[in-house]
């Protein structure tokens, strides 16, 4: 452990930084995840982690499909580097567990014995896996796990509602900055028409929920097939759902029509960008929440179509994200709908 850090920089845990020096984290190539807290930390013993979808989908995809490889995968991450963050996509998750050591000096307010979510990403989270994740199969984002991860002085976490199973609370928390992003933006701009690619996904749905809840009228969802689309209009979240590629730029232009106010990106795979600009009017707003989001990609692309969009990062933190995530999953048919299916798969 770094020492001579000064409180500032410990309440960020520049301290747990081994390599390189100098910078926060989430930007580390490897972290102390010494298990032993500090007066300022909080260490929580681990039962079940929440991969990042798009860091998911790309251990698969490279792995072939081989879940005992992806779970190889996932513990040579969190050997090297003392974290779980891909390397190739860059992203995380969330994890859930019990606090079981708080220091005397931590201000998060958290007991030993409460079960809490993380709402840090695990990019940025020291963590260390005592089981071999011998209870997963490497076929699923959400992974039963045994070991100890530490919370900073600037972390946050959420104690576990007691009315939602973990492995659905897990879900909504791990992708709660979505629905905030986007009832922020809607508010403020007061825009009425909003197109959300991925839009049956968890992420998706759950913004196109926050959206109406925030005033808007015209609500477009893009999915992948017909399935996807066969269960969002069921689910009764949009007011028009259309199928396209969200990799295919001019399939998603042509699929969407006219461009909408506010555009939200909540596919898992990479390309999105280009389609995103082109589904979004004039002065209005893309919000990339995806992971797999290039900024160069959206920056150049934007440029190359002389687009006049506002293009926002997806802030994985908004005040009050949480509890506004939780209680559009209760307060939802269409969102339980369409979220449970896929936590329970
Ligand atoms: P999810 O539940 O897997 O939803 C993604 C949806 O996108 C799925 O319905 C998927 O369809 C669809 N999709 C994938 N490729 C597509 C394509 N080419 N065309 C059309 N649809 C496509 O994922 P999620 O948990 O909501 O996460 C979505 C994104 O948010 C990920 O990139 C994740 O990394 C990111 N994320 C960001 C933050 C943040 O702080 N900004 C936090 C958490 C997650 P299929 O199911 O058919 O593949």
């Amino acid at each position: 452990m770094t020492t001579n850090v000064l409180p500032a920089e410990r309440a960020l845990g520049v301290h747990r930084v081994l390599a390189p020096a100098g910078v926060l984290p989430q930007a580390a190539e490897r972290l102390d995840a010494d298990p032993a807290v500090g007066p300022d930390e909080v260490r929580i013993a681990i039962q079940r982690l929440n991969l990042d979808a798009a860091s998911f989908r790309q251990l698969s995809e490279a792995c072939g499909g081989d879940g005992p490889a992806v779970r190889s995968a996932v513990l040579d991450i969190v050997r090297n580097r003392g974290k779980v963050q891909n390397p190739v996509t860059g992203s995380g998750g969330m994890l859930l567990g019990v606090v079981d050591a708080v220091g005397e000096e931590s201000p998060l307010g958290l007991a030993v014995g409460q079960r809490v979510a993380t709402l840090v990403s695990l990019t940025l989270t020291p963590l260390r896996i005592t089981d071999g994740l011998a209870g997963w199969d490497g076929r699923s984002e959400q992974v039963p796990a045994e070991g100890t991860a530490i919370l900073f002085a600037r972390s946050i976490a959420a104690v576990l509602p007691g009315d939602l199973p973990d492995p659905v609370a897990l879900a909504v928390l791990d992708v709660c900055g979505a629905p905030a992003a986007t009832a922020r933006v809607v508010r403020r701009s007061g825009a009425r028409s909003v197109t959300v690619l991925g839009a049956a996904g968890k992420s998706g749905c759950l913004s196109l929920a926050a959206a109406r809840a925030a005033g808007a009228t015209e609500l477009t969802g893009l999915v992948r097939d017909d399935r996807e689309a066969a269960a969002l209009t069921a689910a009764g979240l949009a007011d028009r759902v259309v199928v396209a590629d969200a990799t295919d730029p001019l399939a998603v232009a042509a699929a969407v029509g006219t461009p909408a106010e506010v555009t939200v990106v909540c596919v898992d795979a990479p390309g999105a960008e280009h389609g995103a600009v082109l589904a979004t009017a004039e002065g209005g707003t893309v919000v990339f929440f995806s992971m797999a989001t290039s900024f160069a990609q959206a920056a150049l692309g934007a440029e190359g179509m002389a687009a006049d969009v506002t293009m926002l990062i997806g802030n994985g933190y908004t005040p009050g994200h949480a509890a506004l995530a939780l209680d559009l999953y209760r307060s939802t048919p269409g969102v339980r709908a369409l979220l449970d299916p896929r936590v329970r798969a």
